[in-house]
């Protein structure tokens, strides 16, 4: 028995026999050729089919895992159809007379390293990109047939990687789990694994000679077992058959009420990092999503993301949410979340320094594109737009002055706009103590539980050697959430939580209790906390 520790993408429990993938290499001989513009056409034929075969695959992947992981294939048929690509190809084959083949090995080889050694974690995780269309069009020109078949009959899947088309052709009832070496968690095969909810590991040693040994992959522990002994092996089948009672039992519980028994209805909604977890949070059949951290879209840019790209974000969420809430909140950057364009200064205390709102209110060029942004997404569903880390009821009036003449602007260019909820992240004890006064500027309360135990305790919540300190379980901070709730109530508004905290089953019931309104949470909690609300006792 072989017990290995790795990276979990996936949480899940797989046992099975193990199938180690070895992609056949590429052998590419570099033969000479005299007739290059015939050598051009057959490499522009063989283009041609693979931006086919592709189109194909993007079509599969919508029915299978949704539009937004599926459009990594449409990234891929932008790839092939890249000028630089093309150029290098058609270059090397005129000026070294050599076969489209060899061609295209070497330009996918150069361009695969130089995504390889970019600083961006997502221009990197381009490299494996590059180099799966450049053997797809190989496969294509030596005339093999494509990929499908890795596996006839459920296996754990062993490779040293896997690329996005890779994974997705993959059948997924003959898939249990898939083991690589390398990978990110970045990487479009990690986000296809959450996607597909398959327990999936990265970073594992792993043999060839595993091939056709039982395995056991713990998603949870992030352990990949090879040959295990038999008690181990009963150990992990009693795991796993709890683990898939506790799924059915909650897959019971989709298009169900979020009642409690004594009659109290909450409204329990989905956080997300950008729109590609909206398959997830279909999935799990959230009533909406209380937090979208729209720093996603700044973190992933080169430069700072324009009016009209921020527009096709917020409209394809809330689009998809088909008319269910959508609160998106406004840009939070600093502290942890560093973007080099905005050139900020370094500080001793970034937790405490110059982040969210404050920079917001500082670059209002920033904030107002942003916020024309959200308003004319508001158009197409129920937006709702939150403001994070405020302190005063001094920054509220200040934002509700842009956000009324963002909408006076839009309004005069003849822009149509949405009814939008407007609200605030109680995140700081400043915040929940002036929560009264606050409640008569806002549409809604969001308790951003992360921070305001951060704020509250004076713990850094990134400094891992504090973790036992950090408690927000802590009196402090539940005190704070009973008077936010109450100040809200007394102004009429409503209170949520959407911190990490409002998953907590062992507190939802004293939520509740509080007067909670909304709790916001990972897409996966969704149906756990919807188990629990509904055997709460509890009379408000
Ligand atoms: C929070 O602070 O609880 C919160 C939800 O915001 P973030 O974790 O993004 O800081
Ligand atoms: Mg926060």
């Amino acid at each position: 028995m072989v017990e290995i520790s790795a990276k979990s993408v996936c949480g899940g429990i797989a046992i099975g026999r193990i199938k180690y993938f070895s992609k056949k290499e590429n052998d590419i001989r570099r033969k000479k050729i005299t007739d290059t513009k015939g050598e051009i056409a057959r490499y522009q034929k063989a283009k041609e089919e693979a931006v086919n075969q592709l189109g194909a695959l993007y079509e599969k992947a919508v029915d299978e895992v949704g539009e937004d992981s599926a459009e990594i294939f449409n990234v891929h048929i932008m790839m092939l159809d890249d000028e630089d690509y093309n150029d290098s190809i058609i270059n090397t084959i005129t000026t070294q007379e050599v076969c489209a083949e060899y061609a295209v090995a070497t330009t996918g080889d150069n361009f695969a390293d130089m995504f390889a050694n970019m600083e961006d974690d997502y221009f990197k995780a381009r490299s494996a990109d590059v180099k799966d269309i450049s053997e797809r069009v190989i496969r294509i020109l030596e005339g093999a047939s494509d990929n499908a078949a890795i596996t006839d009959e459920p296996v754990i899947l062993l490779a040293e990687d896997l690329a996005p088309s890779e994974t997705v052709q993959l059948d997924k009832s003959k898939l249990l789990s898939f083991v690589t070496r390398l990978g990110s968690s970045n990487s479009h095969t990690a986000i296809l694994a959450r996607t597909m909810a398959l327990p999936a590991l990265i970073g594992a040693d792993i043999k060839e000679e595993y091939d056709e040994l039982m395995g056991i992959v713990d998603g949870y522990e992030g352990k990949f077992i090879v040959d295990p002994s038999a008690d181990v092996l009963e150990k992990y089948f009693d795991k796993k058959k709890a683990d898939d009672e506790k799924k059915a039992l909650l897959q019971e519980l989709k298009g169900k009420d979020n009642i409690t028994k004594s009659g109290k209805k909450i409204n329990l909604y989905a956080n997300i990092g950008n729109p590609g977890d909206l398959a997830a949070v279909l999935a799990n059949d959230a009533g909406g999503i209380g937090l979208f951290r729209s720093e996603f879209l700044y973190l992933e840019s080169e430069d700072y993301p324009s009016e009209d790209e921020q527009f096709a974000a917020y409209k394809k969420v809330v689009e998809t949410m088909g008319g269910k809430k959508v609160i998106i909140r406004t840009l939070d950057i600093g502290a942890d979340k560093q973007v080099d364009y905005f050139n900020l200064d370094k500080e001793d205390n970034p937790a405490l320094g110059f982040r969210a709102i404050r920079i917001c209110l500082t670059r209002p060029e920033i904030f107002r594109t942003q916020l024309r942004a959200l308003y004319r997404a508001s158009a197409f569903g129920n937006l709702a737009i939150m403001y994070p880390m405020i302190i005063s009821v001094d920054e509220v009036l200040k934002i509700k002055e842009i956000s009324k003449s963002v909408r006076e602007e839009l309004a005069a260019e003849g822009i149509k706009t949405g009814r939008v909820e407007e609200g605030i992240m109680i995140e700081t004890p400043a915040a929940a103590l002036i929560s009264d006064e606050l409640a008569k500027h806002v549409d809604f309360f969001s308790i951003g539980t992360n921070d305001l135990t951060q704020y509250t305790l004076a713990i850094d919540r990134q400094n891992s050697k504090l973790e036992p300190f950090y408690n927000s379980h802590h009196p402090a901070v539940l005190k704070f959430i009973k008077m936010v709730a109450d100040n809200g109530h007394k102004e009429g508004i409503w209170t949520g939580i959407c911190g990490e905290l409002g998953a907590d089953t062992t507190l939802t019931e004293k939520f509740i209790e509080m007067g909670i309104d909304e709790l916001s949470v990972s897409p996966k909690s969704v149906l756990p906390v919807r188990r629990v609300i509904r055997s709460c006792p509890t009379n408000e």
